[in-house]
């Protein structure tokens, strides 16, 4: 999943990004309300986690702009204190839930994976494309009924693949959904994740479902490859 972090305390910051990025999520940040909602509109991300008290515009200020440009992605607001007030207003500015600083790495996470299950609930839960199946929810993932391990980078790759299913995806766009915005669209780490992928869910079944379009990307589709 892709999630933004809105925090200018660098040392949360740095803390929160390590720990996401462990759990295999592609994490962008930004240090002031300004950068986050301009990076809220222009990004596709599952969730944006929030500070309350930001430099240039405060979070909750941000969070009620985006709104009102639409942005529909689940925000989780830091609050400084346990502060009720704090709360409501987060809320009622289009938050989907706080969490109260100083907190727990494990308590984040928790919170994290409750708003991200709530989104992929909304969206369909199980993803399929021929005979491949992966369930958001509890990340399992089959061909042919027969179980696949795959690794947090692996499944995140592939989850992009299925939900983005029979479109020639770029480098840069994998790269910007599965790693982050700072993805080198020059190093070779796709193509290592592709072939690895590609070894999991198609060696030994068929239609092979993942192609490699010389020059333009990488095409998940149970379909012929475009040319
Ligand atoms: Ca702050």
């Amino acid at each position: 999943m892709k999630i933004l972090v809105v925090e200018d305390e660098t040392r949360v910051s740095q803390f929160m990004q390590k720990g996401l990025r462990e759990e295999g999520h592609a994490v962008d940040v930004a240090a002031d309300g300004e950068e986050g909602g301009f990076l809220a509109e222009v990004n596709e991300y599952d969730l944006i986690i929030l500070d309350l008290m930001l430099p240039k515009k405060n979070g909750i200020v941000m969070c009620r702009e985006i709104r009102d440009r639409g942005v529909e992605t689940p925000v989780l607001m830091l609050t400084a204190r346990d502060s009720v007030e704090d709360r409501v207003r987060g809320l009622d500015a289009g938050a989907d839930d706080y969490l109260v600083k100083p907190f727990a790495f494990e308590e984040l996470l928790a919170r994290v994976r409750a708003l991200l299950r709530r989104r992929s609930e909304s969206r369909s839960p199980i993803l399929t494309l021929a005979d491949l199946e992966l369930d958001p929810m509890s990340r399992m993932v089959t061909r042919a009924g027969k179980g696949i391990r795959l690794t947090t980078k692996e499944y995140a790759l592939l989850e992009y693949m299925m939900r983005n299913p029979r479109k020639v995806l770029s480098r840069t766009l994998i790269g910007e959904h599965v790693w982050d915005m700072n993805f080198d669209p020059e190093s070779n780490v796709i193509d290592v994740y592709i072939s690895h992928l590609r070894a999991k869910i198609d060696k030994g079944f068929e239609p092979p479902l993942l192609h490699t379009l010389r020059g333009q990307g990488y095409i998940l589709t149970d379909q012929a490859p475009p040319d």
